[in-house]
């Protein structure tokens, strides 16, 4: 039978790529959106989620009723629980509370263990990653099953996932036809995975970062230097430090990308295409519009479309917050 699996892990990835109509008509030039909502747990983190657990088993690292800890911006720990709960391991989940409110309760309901945590930088032993790893080798000290602590942004198998899958999922759905690849980065991972993988086919594919402001990388790419300015309301993506899994991306260049831009174009997915798209989905169509308008028309860019707008309504929905933070607000609302 077609399409059916037997559980629902087998249900990750291959994902569709969407045409965007309106941002292929302004540029012409056709940017297709990898549908990564589409995923089980309803993001691209399933993927990374399933690369970790899967290399950790063959490690030996955990074992059936073991525990996986993780600090995630949220949709890590959702791929992670949905898997832990598939497989039987239980899961700790450290987040920063300043993510939203649906993500936080997606995962309580899932059953995992969630631990809010005061957002603090990556260089504060307070920070939620780092609390996650003491967590982790605490919790290894007084269990005969197996811990582990999934240590996304600096565990290489995340990366390889997006390699071994996503990247080459993209080369044959494009035939090979594709001129450049555009998303943002939280850990890495599936910038450097696609990146490495689409470079291996055909060394001219441009791999481009699309950044949100806030984040250091943009300035790394321009000139390595790790300088940051302004901030965002988008979450899961953006970075202070190269991680090991963006040290393996082959990048060739970057945009910054403000909020407005972002949210705009949201906006407009929503009303003209259907699309309900989470924050950091704005932040790569935006990236790839500039892409497309840098390369000229005739080419193919593909970027990705990484959860729903359902895990930040409090936020892209609210109109007190919208106008507090002077973005643009959907026109409906
Ligand atoms: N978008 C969303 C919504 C995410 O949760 C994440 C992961 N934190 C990303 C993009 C970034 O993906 P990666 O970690 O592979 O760089």
């Amino acid at each position: 039978m077609k399409n059916t699996y037997s559980n629902v892990l087998e249900s990750i990835g291959n994902t569709p790529l969407i045409k965007l109509q309106g941002p292929s008509s302004q540029t012409n030039c056709n940017i297709y959106g990898k549908a990564e909502f589409l995923n089980p747990g309803g993001s691209i983190k399933d993927r990374a989620a399933l690369a970790i657990i899967k290399e950790a088993e063959e490690k030996g690292t955990i074992k059936k009723n073991g525990t996986v800890v993780e600090g995630t911006a949220g949709n890590t720990g959702i791929g992670l629980t949905l898997i832990g709960n598939a497989k039987g391991y239980k899961t700790i989940i450290v987040m920063p509370e300043t993510q939203t409110q649906e993500k936080i309760d997606t995962l309580k309901t899932m059953g995992a263990d969630v631990k809010l945590v005061p957002a603090k930088p990556y260089k504060d032993p307070g920070n939620y990653v780092k609390i996650s790893a003491r967590i982790a080798s605490e919790l290894s000290m007084n269990t005969n099953e197996g811990v582990l602590w999934a240590n996304q942004f600096d565990n290489t198998a995340n990366y390889l996932g997006h390699y071994n899958t996503t990247g080459q999922e993209i080369w044959s759905q494009t035939n090979g036809n594709i001129d450049g690849f555009v998303c943002s980065s939280g850990t890495g991972g599936t910038i450097a995975g696609v990146g490495k993988a689409l470079k291996e086919k055909n060394e001219k594919v441009q791999i481009v970062l699309s950044d949100p402001k806030g984040s250091a990388l943009h300035n790394y790419i321009q000139s390595k230097e790790l300088i940051s300015e302004g901030g965002s309301i988008t979450e899961g993506i953006g970075s202070s430090r190269i991680t090991s899994n963006f040290a393996e991306a082959i990048v060739d260049n970057s945009y910054s990308v403000n909020d407005n831009e972002a949210l705009s174009i949201l906006y407009t997915l929503m009303e003209k295409e259907g699309l309900f798209l989470g924050t950091s989905s704005g932040i790569n169509v935006a990236g790839a519009i500039k892409l497309a308008k840098d390369l000229g028309p005739g080419k193919t860019i593909v970027t990705i479309l990484c959860d729903k707008s359902d895990r930040y309504h409090s936020k892209i929905f609210n109109k007190k917050f919208l106008l507090e933070k002077k973005l643009p607000t959907p026109n409906w609302l």
